[in-house]
């Protein structure tokens, strides 16, 4: 038997669940603003996994991925401890916005500090009262507004560990992404947390995909860590990794009709649609730069010059990303044309 687990001043037994809510601010009227939270603290030890959405306010897929995994979770059998937040950013959500009151954005003001800007001070909260308790983490993000992603896991896989959370997500394509400043998964590494970013969908969208996909794959993630018994039907899944990826841009302002979609395998100099104007014939080609897999589309149509359309990660065997993209899509048994 493990000893009850302790966050922010409240006190979990071993095989109870427990809603909190954490008291993170004050609105303008006064009124306290809460951070909800979930802890399902297991009755054998194991690790601390904290999973987190809308650290971006209006990516909603992670919430109900969130939702979803929670309600699959039996603190009887769990080893370890699961720490379920499904909005960081609650003044952004309250908002519809991906920022913070003051514009700024929330994944860029770790580790935060006491005393400075309202974001450093959500941001010092967060891995105050949460961050530091854990031991591994899976962050869930979507597209920006207007812009979709295939489900798809960044990490930093030199990691031992983060690879084979990564691994095991099962999304059906990881991008060795580099670190940015400022983000939760830069707070995580440098304290030696192993993390993995999900991103899948639209902001402000429910996406059925997205959210099947995330919690299938968190399910999975837990599975590696010994936290949950492995499943009776496990299958192997290979995701392909992207050696690296690139937006193409509009090239003139005008109406996108992208005829290329998610999961796409594409080839250097191959059309993907076309931008027009409002009047009249002309009209200017979107084409690829490279081989590779659509991760990324713009999904309204208006675009000035230089907006980002169409996201391509690149491959070394296209070929196999492409069968990988089409096994998943097949499990799912949802073809991404409906994103
Ligand atoms: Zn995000």
């Amino acid at each position: 038997m493990v000893a009850p687990f302790q966050l922010a001043g409240n006190q979990v037994e071993p095989g109870q669940r427990k809603i909190l809510q954490l008291a993170l601010a004050q609105l303008y009227t006064q009124t306290p603003l809460m951070m909800p939270l979930e802890v399902i603290h297991g009755k054998f030890p194991g690790p601390v996994l904290l999973i987190c959405a809308a650290i971006h306010g209006d990516e909603l897929n992670g919430i109900e991925i969130v939702n979803q995994v929670l309600a699959r979770v039996n603190p009887a059998r769990l080893k370890g401890t699961l720490i379920a937040v499904p909005v960081v950013n609650v003044f952004g959500f309250i908002n519809k916005s991906r920022y913070l009151p003051d514009r700024r954005d929330l994944n860029r003001c770790f580790p935060g500090s006491e005393k400075g800007s309202l974001g450093a001070r959500v941001a010092h909260f967060f891995v105050n009262n949460i961050v530091n308790s854990c031991t591994h983490i899976i962050d869930l993000h979507t597209g920006a507004i207007h812009r979709s992603n295939l489900p798809q896991i960044r990490a930093k896989l030199e990691c031992e560990t983060t690879f084979s959370m990564a691994e095991s997500f099962g999304a059906p394509v990881i991008l060795d992404a580099s670190i940015r400043d400022g983000s939760l998964r830069g707070v995580a590494e440098s304290r030696d947390i192993p993390v993995i970013l999900y991103e899948a969908g639209e902001a402000l969208r429910f996406d059925p995909v997205a959210i099947k996909a995330g919690t299938r794959g968190i399910l999975n993630v837990m599975r590696t860590l010994e936290m949950l018994k492995p499943s009776a039907t496990k299958v192997k899944m290979n995701p392909m990794i992207a050696k690296s990826s690139a937006w193409i841009r509009a090239e003139q302002d005008g109406l996108l009709h992208l005829t290329a979609r998610l999961g796409d395998r594409v080839s250097k100099g191959q059309c993907l649609g076309f931008i027009s104007a409002p009047l009249g014939a002309e009209t200017c080609e979107v084409i690829a730069p490279k081989n590779g897999i659509v991760i990324g589309c713009l999904t309204m149509p208006l675009v000035n010059e230089g907006d980002a359309v169409c996201h391509i990660a690149s491959f070394d065997a296209v070929k196999q990303a492409e069968m990988s993209v089409e096994r998943f899509v097949d499990e799912l048994d949802i073809h991404p044309q409906t994103f």
